[in-house]
């Protein structure tokens, strides 16, 4: 495989749990080619083998606790002593801090999950390593821990959602784009009547938003679920 290494750099992190120095790689924005970016702004570029994704989580080394730049800086002692319980004791020194293949990143991905639920991260933060969990699972065409993923990440994204924490996660995010991603998540999950009613929420901000694209985006995947929700339901009768 070849890989354009130039687009990779080493990033220096401190271990929110031990305090350990350790480095883990990152892409440089803007170094790669984007091909396509999906209904759920799953980004594919053409250097698959260089996905930005598979370097979102660091990983401590020393003590197991992988975390985003999106976790709580800070840990609380309650949540120091679970990790030190719960991941640092059972930790066999490994490093993450190399070129990662996809299993690794989906590793880092379930190490992740495991320690946001731990420490009881925002919503909007486990949601983000639910999806992105998913899209690893996708491209390997695994669609059985993709949609068990998606799943989840419409859990989150919902509880998100309702404790408004959803700038916790992703800067970018904003009401009316969590509630259209809400519901293209439940329309893949083939849940159309909970799909429609997110498009609407989604829809209600018309004229309240300048993010016209996500409403191009809201009103075509609403006529979309509209029409798969139609055909199932006719496929029940028939
Ligand atoms: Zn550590």
């Amino acid at each position: 495989m070849i890989v354009n290494v130039s687009a990779l750099y080493d990033k220096s992190c401190t271990c929110r749990h031990c305090q350990t120095t350790f480095s883990t790689k990152r892409i440089r924005s803007g170094t790669l080619t984007m091909v396509q970016r999906d209904s759920v702004f799953y980004t594919t570029f053409k250097e698959q083998s260089l996905n930005p994704i598979y370097y979102t989580v660091s990983v401590c080394p020393q003590c197991g606790f992988a975390f985003t730049d999106q976790f709580r800086d800070r840990l609380a002692p309650w949540q120091k002593q679970v990790v030190d319980e719960h991941i640092a004791a059972k930790w066999t020194p490994k490093n993450f801090g190399s070129i990662r293949q996809i299993t690794e990143a989906i590793v880092s991905y379930k190490l992740a999950i495991y320690a946001a639920e731990l420490t009881d991260q925002p919503h909007a933060v486990k949601a983000g390593l639910y999806l992105r969990l998913a899209w690893l699972y996708r491209s390997q065409e695994n669609v059985a821990e993709e949609i068990r993923f998606i799943d989840m990440a419409v859990n989150e994204y919902e509880q998100s959602y309702i404790h408004t924490d959803y700038k916790l996660g992703d800067k970018e995010m904003s009401e009316v784009r969590l509630l259209y991603l809400i519901g293209e998540l439940y329309r893949r999950l083939e849940k159309f009547d909970l799909a429609i009613k997110y498009f609407g929420k989604a829809l209600a901000f018309r004229n309240h938003t300048i993010e016209s694209g996500i409403i191009r985006m809201a009103q075509d995947q609403w006529q979309l679920a509209r029409e798969e929700y139609k055909e199932k339901k006719e496929q029940k009768i028939g």
